[in-house]
């Protein structure tokens, strides 16, 4: 448990012009380090709030209530001069969008020394050196050229590569990646899936891998979190949940691929302002009872937590 990630209760919302958004709703889940957790759902289920609230960067319109447990301290309780000495050096973020995450005026030697500058005292020089090691472990153009490139200049496997390589590079206990493979072709994503399964075997790294991309998730994670409307309904090791999906969402979801059935969900996701009473996906379930009007609580199902009313 000692390098374990563990969410208690977590609930988080946002006040805006607009109402609440409940983003987040008491939601319980333990990541374990040294592993991979996956966290799926449709976009606007949440997936990312969980991230940024492990983080601490969640924006200021922000409401959180429950407890982000590591190495037994509360991550939301810390004062913000220690989250931040926390970030970057023992939990490390590889953000959504390349394009908006690095810096366009650096070269990506530039972007990469400053971590070893900035953040672990190194000299110019060794910070120089480490960050050649960087671009040749993250099979960058690591010769001098490829130092005084601009991120612009890469193509989008190349970003991607170099924002992981940004991200592990003070050699951190976890990783919370933010949908990797977002915006890029088959062949891309192919290779971001080659770089997190050389991460998973070359190093103890915990990675909290939050992706729409359910195949990327069903290949690289141990544990899978599948949320939806704020809430998590089913849980389970990847392996047994992707052969045998309980919840309805979940079997939807993977119904939904191109590589499945190809058969979307029906309707949309609800509206985090104006969430339904009772089962949250009740609105878009066959399976529908007049149970369903009931909010069902997380349960255990063959060894994995499943919120359904099904499974009584
Ligand atoms: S609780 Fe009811 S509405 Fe919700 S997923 Fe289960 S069967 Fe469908």
């Amino acid at each position: 448990m000692d390098n374990h990630i563990v969410l208690k209760q977590l609930t988080v919302s946002f006040t805006t012009k607009a109402g609440t958004v409940k983003a987040a709703n008491r939601i319980d889940a333990i990541f374990p380090g040294g592993q991979i957790s996956g966290i799926v759902g449709e976009t606007g289920s949440g997936k990312s709030v969980l991230g940024l609230s492990v983080l601490g960067l969640l924006p200021e319109n922000r409401i959180v209530s429950g407890s982000i447990l590591y190495k037994n301290r509360d991550l939301l309780q810390l004062p913000e001069p220690e989250m931040n000495a926390l970030r970057g050096k023992t939990i490390a973020f590889v953000p959504q969008n390349p394009d908006t995450a690095l810096n366009p005026s650096m070269t990506v030697g530039a972007q990469l020394s400053e971590m070893f500058t900035c953040h672990a005292k190194a000299s110019p020089a060794e910070a120089h050196l480490r960050a050649l090691e960087q671009l040749r472990r993250y099979a960058l153009p690591e010769s001098q050229i490829g130092f005084d490139r601009y991120s612009f200049q890469l193509s989008g496997g190349q970003r991607q590569r170099l924002l992981c390589a940004m991200g592990n590079a003070l050699e951190p206990e976890w990783l919370i990646a933010d949908e990797p493979t977002k915006g890029l072709d088959a062949v891309l994503r192919r290779q971001v899936f080659q770089l997190f399964q050389t991460l998973r075997e070359t190093s103890n790294l915990g990675i909290l891998l939050i992706t729409h991309d359910l195949r990327l998730a069903e290949r690289l994670c141990d544990t899978i979190f599948v949320l939806y409307a704020g809430t998590v309904v089913e849980q389970g090791p990847a392996g047994e949940l992707f052969a045998g999906p309980l919840h309805p969402y979940t079997r939807g979801l993977i119904n939904a691929q191109p590589h499945k059935a190809l058969m979307p969900l029906p309707g949309m996701p609800p509206s985090l302002i104006d969430l339904p009473a009772g089962c949250k996906f009740g609105p878009r379930c066959r399976q529908r009872t007049k149970l369903c009007s009931q909010e069902p609580p997380l349960r255990n199902v063959y060894g994995r937590q499943v919120r359904c009313w099904q499974y009584d």
